[in-house]
């Protein structure tokens, strides 16, 4: 723990990273609506409860007969007497006899005695609307035996494991659930975020602003990258510099599985957060050596006696979300049940010079351009910590470590990458 007015402790990325992430486990698990579980991870094993298809069935509209009767028809003209009609939705129940057809839909059970379907295509039929189809029909092209039936239990088998716990439900994968019956599916719960940002020239969109103050962007863009990552947002009001205020905002907030506040951190006369934080719990300030981004607050909070995390961002939005990413983001996914939680980062050939003076790692805001096989990585002008204009342009944040004195223009670096 820090004393207030003292430099914090200046730690690397990767320690600050590890000192967090190792705190969290993936969340419990919870019931939900199957339509509402996509981009879940399964809670549990799903088993195949009947064989999927479930009866034999036709791939086709046309005719279930026997591959006996129709093997010559190239030959000699072969005439089938239509003895019923299979819907989609219908059981047969006639046994076929020889000579005999039933007309039968894609996805109609194939009835006893049948042991081929030939579409309508290879007769001298075609769709009837109403009940008043032919009695016969002429066949003109055979099928091999066994043709567009779809065995039952071809996709799954009655008891077979169907989807694997943890897996991670996809569209395809709610489907399949679907396709089993299933309405409610056990899933890892996504975690709850609050989210709140500080400061008294801070107003949100939509409200007065009056001279000197500035609209909250912080609130939004790092509510939104919660989204993108699978969190759940809880949006708490603007707080002005003021420790009452934050006190009873912070207290609201103690069902979250994470607190995420923004500004305050630094050193500053208003910079408040961290005397509250420091009564209210078990509270690190760090330097991380990284630009931007330096100040980050860390710990546990006591809320209505139950303890809660929270992590501290710098006010300055471009530090905000480049600290989102590195230290907010992983967790999110940590939560959530991934085992992956750091961005892919890929090799790229930068554009520009980067010097680094401090032993800082560097995160330059860069477009990532593909040529062929390899990247190129546009870096945007201007890289000072309060220019959104760069965040927008970037997909990237190519990556100069603490001990490196100057990339050169035109050396590859590591890009860690961006999805918008
Ligand atoms: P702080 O970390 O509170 O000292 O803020 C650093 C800088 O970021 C100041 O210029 C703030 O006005 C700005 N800032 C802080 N919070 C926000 C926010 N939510 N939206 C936009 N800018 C902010
Ligand atoms: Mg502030």
């Amino acid at each position: 723990m820090m004393n207030l007015g003292i430099e914090p402790q200046m730690l690397p990325v990767e320690e600050a990273q590890q000192k967090i992430f190792s705190k969290f486990k993936q969340l419990d698990l919870e019931k939900k609506d199957l339509i509402n579980s996509l981009g879940h991870f399964l809670g549990e094993d799903v088993i195949a409860p009947f064989d999927l298809p479930e009866k034999n069935n036709s791939a086709m509209d046309g005719f279930a007969t026997k591959y006996l009767d129709v093997e010559n028809c190239n030959q000699a003209r072969v005439k089938l007497q239509v003895v019923g009609r299979v819907g989609a939705e219908n059981v047969s129940n006639t046994i076929l006899k020889k000579g005999q057809a039933i007309r039968i839909m894609t996805g109609g059970e194939i009835p006893t005695g049948a042991d081929c379907v030939i579409p309508f295509e290879h007769t001298d039929s075609g769709p009837v609307r109403g009940s008043n189809y032919p009695s016969e029909v002429v066949v003109n092209k055979p099928v091999a035996l066994g043709d567009n039936i779809r065995k039952s239990g071809l996709d799954y088998k009655i008891g077979e494991k169907v989807l694997e716990k943890g897996t991670y439900l996809n569209a395809p994968s709610v489907g399949v659930a679907a396709s089993l019956g299933i309405d409610r599916i056990l899933v890892v719960r996504k975690p709850i975020i609050s989210v709140l940002s500080t400061g008294n020239e801070i107003v949100l969109p939509g409200r007065e602003k009056k001279d000197g103050q500035i609209y909250d962007s912080n609130l939004f863009s790092i509510a939104s990258a919660i989204k993108e990552a699978g969190g759940i947002p809880n949006i708490c009001e603007v707080i002005p510099d003021e420790e009452d205020a934050l006190e009873k905002v912070l207290d609201s907030c103690s069902d979250s599985d994470l607190i995420v506040s923004i500004g305050g951190v630094s050193k500053g006369d208003f910079d408040l957060i961290k005397d509250v934080l420091v009564r209210k719990g078990d509270i690190n300030f760090w330097g991380i050596r990284m630009r931007p981004g330096k100040p980050l607050a860390f710990g546990e909070l006591n809320l209505s006696g139950r303890k809660v995390y929270q992590i501290g961002l710098p006010g300055n939005p471009v530090s905000a979300y480049v600290c989102f990413e590195l230290f907010v983001r992983p967790l999110i996914l940590k939560m959530r049940g991934y085992k992956t939680i750091l961005r892919e980062t890929i090799r790229a050939k930068i554009d520009k010079t980067i010097q680094n003076d401090d032993q800082r790692k560097i995160f330059v805001r860069v477009k990532l351009i593909k040529h062929g096989s390899k990247y190129a990585a546009k870096v945007y002008e201007d890289q000072s910590s309060n220019i959104l204009s760069s965040l927008v342009f970037a997909n990237g944040l190519a990556i100069c470590p603490e001990d490196c004195k100057v990339i050169n223009s035109g050396d590859l670096v590591d890009v860690m990458t961006l999805d918008h």
